[in-house]
């Protein structure tokens, strides 16, 4: 088994260190933020992650996982450093790439042993090639250093099972040595493993995730056009899904993709390509249908309201996606201060993303309006003049449609995400208007 470090312990790193851990290897987990370090090491996940905790626990009291802010010791005797640092987008939407090269350099001023470093985090094309180079020159020791891209395909809020059921692995080394020592930390997942090029891996990345943005901004640009001409998206996916050359899965229309992956990787991709002088039409087309799609919820509530000043806006779930806390380009960033410029008395619910949101906007006044954090979905719709869905968390998706009609002043209800089918609504007497279906009461 091998001596395996971490650094970084966002959503890929600490997930990815504890999968390694569960299978046998020994594993250091760096960051520099020591306040999640000391919970880490109480056992608690400073992310919210299905089934991410018990693994921390087990492995932790195993005695094959543990967390520190000191690299020193952490970099200079490992088999394998793995990066899971940051790769946020920039103002010209190019990969900022501080972090890895704080972690590179730091790397290059400890390590004794002839060591692989392995590139998680999502980079631009070729960057492996330059922290190779950055290592070399910055290297204290006599010690080969050598760099190989393991990019990571996990969703969040599924990204334990992701890991440990991974469709596949891809690995981009440059030399046998290299190869190996992926092929063996890997072996026990037994997934299949597709062994390339570094810049083929890093390509495979952006590629992938750009393709998935592509479909989803596909769907939604047929869903607006559904709606213009009476034609029901969701029929129109589902007839579309039986055909296996383009898939079940990624064909619901809805607000846009938020997150911290398909945004800024749509945003490098484009940049890559004008760097190199080539213009990479279809992307460019996804960011923009996907900039339009996350207010577009709003616009129809405003056309159907004279104002939201002095309405009471039920909330419906915050983060970027069900399953996880985090916020990251969620389509509700987007849309609560429009509502809070338009005066609106906003009632928040998320089963775990409200801390986070409170931390951008502490609940009280804000803007023209006021927002107010709530704990239940009917605390919520209690005398709402009109409610949006922005998550379809499971309870949410759960709620019987009779209780907007209870609860709510006005049963009035903006779903982005296509929870619910129309009749149902029209059923339980709510005007019901979702994305690229026809709207009613
Ligand atoms: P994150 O922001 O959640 O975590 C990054 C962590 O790195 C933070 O805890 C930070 O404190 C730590 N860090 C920063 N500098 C450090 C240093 N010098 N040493 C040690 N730790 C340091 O990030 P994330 O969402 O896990 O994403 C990491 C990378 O993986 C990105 O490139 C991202 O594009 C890619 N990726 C993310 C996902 C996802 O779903 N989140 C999926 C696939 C790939």
């Amino acid at each position: 088994m091998s001596k395996i470090t971490v650094a970084g312990t966002g959503y890929v790193g600490l997930v990815a260190g504890v999968c390694f851990a569960e299978f046998g290897h020994h594993v250091t987990c760096v960051d520099i933020d020591e306040d999640k370090v000391n919970l880490m090491k109480s056992g608690i996940s400073p992310i919210y992650e299905e089934g991410l905790e018990e693994l921390m626990k087990k492995n932790y009291s195993a005695g094959r996982i543990d967390y520190t802010t000191d690299y020193k010791t952490a970099y200079k005797d490992a088999d394998a450093i793995f990066l899971g640092v940051g790769t946020p987008e920039q103002p010209d939407g190019s990969a900022n790439l501080t972090y890895i090269a704080t972690v590179a350099r730091q790397i290059a001023e400890t390590v004794e042993n002839h060591c692989l470093v392995v590139v998680k985090s999502t980079v631009p094309v070729g960057t492996n090639d330059r922290v190779e180079q950055f290592i070399q020159d910055f290297l204290v020791n006599d010690v080969v250093v050598e760099v190989a891209s393991n990019p990571e395909f996990l969703a969040q809020g599924s990204a334990v099972h992701d890991t440990l059921h991974a469709e596949r692995i891809i690995i981009g080394t440059e030399s046998k040595w290299s190869e190996e020592m992926l092929n063996s930390i890997y072996k026990p997942f037994n997934i299949p493993i597709v062994s390339v090029n570094r810049r083929s891996a890093e390509m495979i990345k952006y590629a992938s995730n750009d393709f998935l943005a592509l479909k989803i901004s596909y769907m939604n640009d047929i869903a607006n056009l559904c709606e213009l001409v009476g034609a029901d998206i969701q029929d129109v996916a589902e007839g579309m899904s039986y055909d296996e050359r383009i898939g079940a899965k990624f064909l619901n229309a809805g607000i846009g993709f938020g997150g911290s992956c398909f945004p800024k990787d749509t945003q490098a991709l484009d940049y890559l390509a004008q760097q190199n002088s080539y213009e990479l039409q279809t992307v460019k087309a996804a960011i923009s249908v996907n900039k339009k799609q996350k207010t577009i919820l709003y616009k129809k509530a405003s056309n159907r309201l004279i104002t939201f000043s002095g309405l009471k806006v039920a909330i419906l779930g915050l983060t970027f996606k069900p399953g996880t806390d985090d916020l990251r380009e969620a389509p509700s960033l987007e849309n609560v201060p429009l509502l809070l410029s338009q005066g609106a008395d906003i009632y928040a619910y998320d089963p775990v993303g409200t801390n986070n949101f409170a931390k951008l906007y502490p609940g009280g006044p804000s803007g023209n309006g006021s927002i107010t954090y709530v704990h239940s979905i009917e605390q919520a719709l209690q005398d709402a003049n009109v409610c949006f869905i922005f998550t379809e968390w499971g309870e949410i998706k759960a709620i019987d449609p009779l209780m907007y009609k209870r609860l709510m002043r006005t049963p009035l209800l903006f779903d982005g995400r296509n929870i619910y089918s129309i009749n149902e609504m029209k059923e339980a007497g709510v005007e019901y208007h979702s994305i690229g279906r026809k709207s009613g009461s």
